[in-house]
């Protein structure tokens, strides 16, 4: 079941043209439509469901800096200090606090791992602490968890799904933008060998910048352009609760259950790591590359094989542009939560918090993450197809780091100076033998 999400109105009318077109209403793509529209350029967003209604909505609402890829890493620190600005920038409440994130573990390697990349993450002016057994304790009050240690990250935060991208998109609107919501874009039109237009079910935009940041969808609607792009979702499972006791500030990762202080007094709840991989055409393509992170992550993983097979953003699939196309068919990805996770995880806070002895959950949901073989995004022009721009593959860490990577891309888009250096999130390397080895911390 979907989880809820604010309401965003749309334009009545297409544009006959824009300078840019970006195609997804996630986090990825309102954020570059906002930093877009704040330089000045005409901007069309479209959105083939609702604002925010697949990934960007579904998360944890962690912001984060901390356990990232370092090559991420210049980007989440940027991120967090737009966050921390949007809600003076919008006079809007984007709903973000710096309140900070706390992992605790019951693990010997997670420790190690820890402080090898704090003392790493230094060099990027990233300053986490390792915690002892004792500031575990003390920083989990209630708790009963016998941690031998943890991480805080004092200047991460969090933010509400439902409210931050649906607010971002507003923000767009207010320097020009439209939106444009249930008109799925159905492919590209070229002339001389470059992007010249979008066609959408709605109509045609001339444009000669095309941003696609479509999440799960990006490696599908690229195959139709003739692009390979290495993708691969996996079904996770999350959940929200009535209000209950305030055991943490912030966000809080034990062992597989990850738990986020909500505005409205409730807790969403992760299950970090576990979900369910439904084998595909898509996922058969790119089986190898994607072996190492597989590899890495099997033990919680399900396999199945699904209706992914047939239908939904890793079948394959042709369309005419004159036609209705897949994106037409499932105007918002809702797959199913699992029910023995949402168990786990209850069971898991009960007998953790005896404070949350009556923890109520009040819905839950599943979410497709869409990944990228070496786990860090493309941010990036497509050289072969001039005009033509990618926002996508953030690989279970897209929300925190959207803001910083709205404004990368549109830096690209816009032939302005990159907020940070792109050269990790180029599209070349996964079509240039670029061995993309196994994913760094997720
Ligand atoms: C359960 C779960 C927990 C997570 N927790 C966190 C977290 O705590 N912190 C964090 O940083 N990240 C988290 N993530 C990851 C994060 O949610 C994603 O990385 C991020 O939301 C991706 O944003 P996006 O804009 O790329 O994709 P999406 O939010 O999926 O948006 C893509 C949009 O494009 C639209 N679209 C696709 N094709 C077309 C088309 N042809 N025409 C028009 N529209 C189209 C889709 O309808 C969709 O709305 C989590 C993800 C999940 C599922």
């Amino acid at each position: 079941m979907s989880p809820p999400v604010q309401k965003v109105f749309s334009d009545e009318h297409l544009p006959a043209s824009a300078d840019v077109v970006v195609i997804g209403g996630g986090i990825a793509g309102v954020s570059a439509a906002y930093a877009l529209a704040r330089k000045g350029h005409s901007v069309a967003l479209l959105e083939k469901g609702v604002i925010c209604g697949e990934q960007s909505s579904r998360n944890w609402g962690w912001c984060r800096q901390q356990n990232r890829d370092l090559r991420e890493l210049e980007l989440a620190r940027h991120s967090v200090e737009i966050w921390n600005k949007l809600s003076g920038d919008l006079g809007v409440d984007v709903s973000f606090r710096r309140s900070g994130l706390i992992y605790v573990t019951k693990s010997q390697s997670d420790m190690a791992e820890w402080s090898q990349w704090i003392a790493q993450a230094r060099d990027y002016g990233v300053h986490s602490r390792l915690l002892t057994a004792a500031e575990a304790k003390d920083m989990t009050p209630g708790s009963i968890g016998d941690w031998i240690g943890g991480v805080h990250s004092p200047s991460d935060g969090r933010a509400e799904p439902a409210i931050a991208g649906p607010v971002i998109a507003e923000g767009a609107r207010r320097y020009g933008a439209t939106l444009h919501q249930n008109c799925a874009a159905r492919g590209l039109e070229t002339s001389a060998g470059r992007v010249s237009a979008v066609v959408t079910e709605k109509g045609v935009i001339r444009t000669n910048a095309v941003l696609l940041a479509g999440g799960a969808w990006s490696s599908l609607f690229c195959r139709h352009e003739g692009l390979p792009l290495q993708q691969a979702s996996v079904r996770s499972t999350s959940f929200y609760t009535a209000p209950a006791p305030k055991v943490t500030e912030g966000g809080l990762a034990m062992e597989d259950v990850t738990i986020r202080h909500r505005l409205d007094g409730g807790y969403t709840v992760g299950l970090s790591g576990r979900g369910l991989v439904e084998i595909s055409p898509q996922g058969l393509l790119y089986a190898r590359p994607f072996w190492p992170m597989f590899k890495k992550r099997r033990a919680k993983l399900k396999i199945s094989i699904g209706r992914s097979f047939f239908e939904g953003p890793e079948a394959f699939m042709r369309w005419k542009l004159d036609h209705p196309s897949p994106f037409e068919r499932a105007r918002t990805l809702d797959p199913p939560a699992d029910p023995a996770l949402v168990d786990m995880g209850v069971h898991f806070l009960r007998k953790t918090y005896p404070e949350l002895a009556d923890l109520k959950v009040v819905q839950s949901w599943g979410g497709l993450v869409d990944c990228t073989p070496d786990a860090i995004p493309v941010i990036s022009a497509i050289d072969s197809l001039p005009g033509f721009y990618l926002s996508t593959g953030y690989s279970g860490h897209g929300f925190g780091i959207g803001p910083g990577a709205g404004q990368l891309a549109a830096d690209l888009v816009a032939g302005d100076t990159p907020i940070v250096d792109p050269h990790p999130f180029r599209y070349s390397r996964m079509i240039d033998g670029t061995n993309l080895g196994a994913p760094g911390m997720m």
